[in-house]
C-alpha cells in the first residue's frame, strides 16, 4: 500500500471508497430507477431507537431525492444501501428540528465525500431555509471554522486530493430555493407541487409535498392536520403519506388536533382524496402498541376502502402504476 492509498483507505469508509470513481459516477445512477419511497424515519421528537424521526427517501429515474432530514434519517438512509453522495435533492416541509436536523449531516458528509467531483445539493424549503443554511455552512457559520480548516489545512487536503480533489477545494454551496404552497418544481421525469399544511402556522410556514410522474404520484403531508388544501393536493394520488400522531380522542386540546393528524380525520382526508394507499407515519409510543394498531388500522378501513399501511422505518413502497408491488420492512 502506498502513501495516497493509506491516506484514502483510512479517511474514506471501503464503501465510498469502492464507489466514487470507480464504479459509478456519483450522483448519477447508470439506469433509471422505477419510482419508489423509502421511509427513512417514521417517529416524532420523542427519542426512540425503534423509530427515527421524518424522513422519506424518493428514487425517481436517475434522481435520488430526500424529503425532510430529522435527526436519525441520514443514518437510516446508508442502511438503506445508498450513498450520501447520490442525494441530488432535498426538500423540507417545515424547519422544526425533527424535519431538518440532519441536514448538516447531510451537507457536509456529502461535500467531504464528494471532493468537489458532484454537483451541489438542490436544496428546497420554506423560509428561513436559505438564512439557515447560510448560518450553517457560511463563513461565519457554525461550521465556518471546521469548513476553513478542511479547506486549508495540508492535511485535510491530503484526504481530499486522495479522494479525487484538485485544489483550491471550493466550500460546500448548497443550492437553495425557497418555496411556498403554490411553488412547483420540475426534474428530470418529475414534478413536486407544493401545497399549504395546517400545522404550527405562524411559528412556522409548513408546507406539504406532491411527487407526479408518469409511473405515479406520492404525496406527503409533511406535518398536518385535517385541513381540506391536503385533500387537494393528494386527489387520487397513488400513496399518501400522512402524519398520524396519536390516538382521536385522546388530543389535549382543539388546537393540538388541528395540527396533528388523528387516525379518524387522516381516514376521512384519504377517503376524501381517494388516495389508493395510505401510509401513517409521525407515530408516537403511545399509539404504536399490539392492539392500539389494529384498532386504528380497523376504525380507518371502515371510512377508507384502500390500502392503509401502519409505516416503519426502512420500509419500501414502489410505485408500479396504480398500485404498491413490494413492501420491504425491516421487520421483514
Ligand atoms: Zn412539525
Amino acid at each position: 500500500m502506498n502513501r495516497r492509498e493509506f491516506i484514502a483507505a483510512a479517511a474514506v469508509s471501503p464503501a465510498a471508497l469502492a464507489g466514487v470513481g470507480e464504479q459509478q459516477p456519483a450522483g448519477a445512477p447508470a439506469t433509471a430507477r422505477p419510482l419508489s419511497i423509502t421511509l427513512l424515519g417514521t417517529g416524532t421528537p420523542a427519542p426512540s431507537l425503534e423509530r427515527q424521526s421524518s424522513g422519506y427517501l424518493i428514487e425517481v429515474g436517475t434522481d435520488l431525492i430526500v424529503w425532510d432530514h430529522g435527526p436519525g434519517a441520514h443514518h437510516r438512509l446508508m442502511e438503506s444501501g445508498h450513498r450520501t453522495i447520490d442525494v441530488t435533492h432535498a426538500f423540507f416541509t417545515h424547519l422544526h428540528y425533527d424535519h431538518c436536523m440532519d441536514y448538516g449531516r447531510l451537507v457536509l458528509q456529502r461535500w467531504d465525500q464528494g471532493a468537489d467531483r458532484i454537483p451541489d445539493l438542490q436544496v428546497y424549503g420554506p423560509p428561513p431555509i436559505a438564512r439557515m443554511t447560510q448560518q450553517l455552512f457560511g463563513e461565519d457559520g457554525i461550521y465556518g471554522p471546521d469548513i476553513r480548516a478542511r479547506v486549508e489545512h495540508r492535511s485535510s487536503l491530503d484526504v481530499f486530493e486522495a479522494r479525487g480533489g484538485k485544489v483550491p477545494r471550493r466550500r460546500p454551496a448548497p443550492r437553495v430555493t425557497e418555496i411556498h404552497a403554490g411553488s412547483v418544481v420540475e426534474g428530470n421525469g418529475w414534478k413536486v407541487t407544493v401545497g399549504h399544511a395546517q400545522h404550527v402556522q405562524p411559528y412556522l410556514e409548513c408546507l406539504a409535498l406532491r411527487l407526479d410522474t408518469k409511473e405515479g404520484s406520492i404525496c406527503y403531508t409533511g406535518d398536518s392536520g385535517p385541513s381540506d388544501t391536503i385533500v387537494e393536493l393528494a386527489k387520487g394520488c397513488d400513496i399518501l403519506i400522512h402524519m398520524n400522531h396519536y390516538f382521536s380522542g385522546t388530543e389535549p386540546s382543539p388546537a393540538y388536533r388541528m395540527a396533528c393528524g388523528n387516525h379518524r380525520d387522516n381516514a376521512e382526508i384519504a377517503r376524501r382524496a381517494g388516495v389508493k394507499t395510505l401510509v401513517l407515519t409521525h407515530l408516537l409510543g403511545q399509539i404504536d402498541q399490539p392492539s392500539v394498531r389494529e384498532q386504528i388500522v380497523h376504525e380507518i378501513q371502515n371510512v377508507f376502502t384502500g390500502k392503509v399501511i401502519w409505516g416503519e422505518d426502512l420500509m419500501r413502497l414502489t410505485v408500479a402504476g396504480a398500485r404498491v408491488s413490494t413492501i420491504e420492512s425491516r421487520q421483514g
